[in-house]
């Protein structure tokens, strides 16, 4: 099996002090690319240092919605800067996020239509994370000129993904699409269109089952999610492998 995972974060603890090991048992596992994902800019910054350490990663660099508060005045130069980097492939990770309150939602409004603005201008997507904001999200997502994008970690039904896929946009599904009672996600994950669904282990959380619960959760774990979606949608886990990962390959622009 080839899978990529499309957002992970070993560029925080505890993956990052062990990124090599955690790298070569996702290797073992078939996990041949990875995306690290920023939330912030030290992380970012990170992200890209992994990038050019490590062949199989990339970069994504931004702000989290939780971290908006603590960014500097000039985070758009920065992060501008950084995707120029060859290996920076995306914008984020960005969006909206009501459950945790560490930021004004008016700011999190903000900087995520600056980060759709980042993505337009330079032509990489956005990687757009979602919790407790459904309507805002996609209220601002349809009303962007921005089409090239991912809703990470997809926690919603069809209603709330057909208008955002419509516009030309991916989702992809971590561990929670193997939990029990989460119905509406495993909808969405059946029915969507196959060339836009990504898989993704947000290592280090939202371990999937059978190992939920477990921590830190790792890229190692990336098989249980396309077993599922295979499963879902009574298809081979080989065919899930192969369609995400060329997916993957195309939206982020990476070589094959
Ligand atoms: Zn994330």
């Amino acid at each position: 099996m080839n899978l990529i995972d499309t957002h992970c974060h070993l560029n925080i603890q505890p993956l990052l002090d062990r990124a090599g090991e955690v790298l070569e048992t996702a290797e073992q596992q078939g996990i041949s690319k990875l995306v690290v994902i920023g939330i912030d800019i030290p992380t970012s910054e990170i992200a890209i240092q992994l990038a050019e350490k490590y062949p199989q990663v990339y970069a994504a660099v931004g702000i989290h919605p939780n971290d908006c508060a603590k960014a500097p005045d000039n985070w758009e130069n920065h992060i501008l800067d950084m995707l120029e980097h060859p290996r920076a492939v995306a914008v984020g990770e960005t969006g909206l996020d009501y459950y945790w309150d560490d930021t004004p939602p008016d700011l999190q409004k903000i900087f995520f239509r600056d980060h759709l603005d980042l993505a337009l201008a330079t032509g990489k997507p956005a990687i757009i994370h979602n919790r407790d904001a459904d309507q805002d999200v996609m209220q601002q997502v349809l009303e962007h000129g921005n089409t090239k994008g991912v809703f990470h970690c997809w926690p919603a039904g069809w209603n709330i993904a057909k208008p955002l896929l419509d516009k030309g946009y991916h989702i992809s599904f971590t561990g929670t699409v193997t939990f029990k009672k989460n119905e509406a996600v495993q909808d969405v994950a059946a029915r969507m269109p196959l060339d836009r669904l990504m898989l993704e282990t947000d290592s280090p959380f939202l371990t999937p089952v059978p190992h939920r619960g477990k921590r830190p959760n790792e890229p190692m774990y990336l098989p249980h999610i396309a077993k599922k979606i295979a499963a879902l949608r009574e298809i081979s886990v080989e065919d899930i492998a192969k369609t995400t990962t060329r997916n993957a390959k195309l939206f982020f622009n990476i070589e094959s």
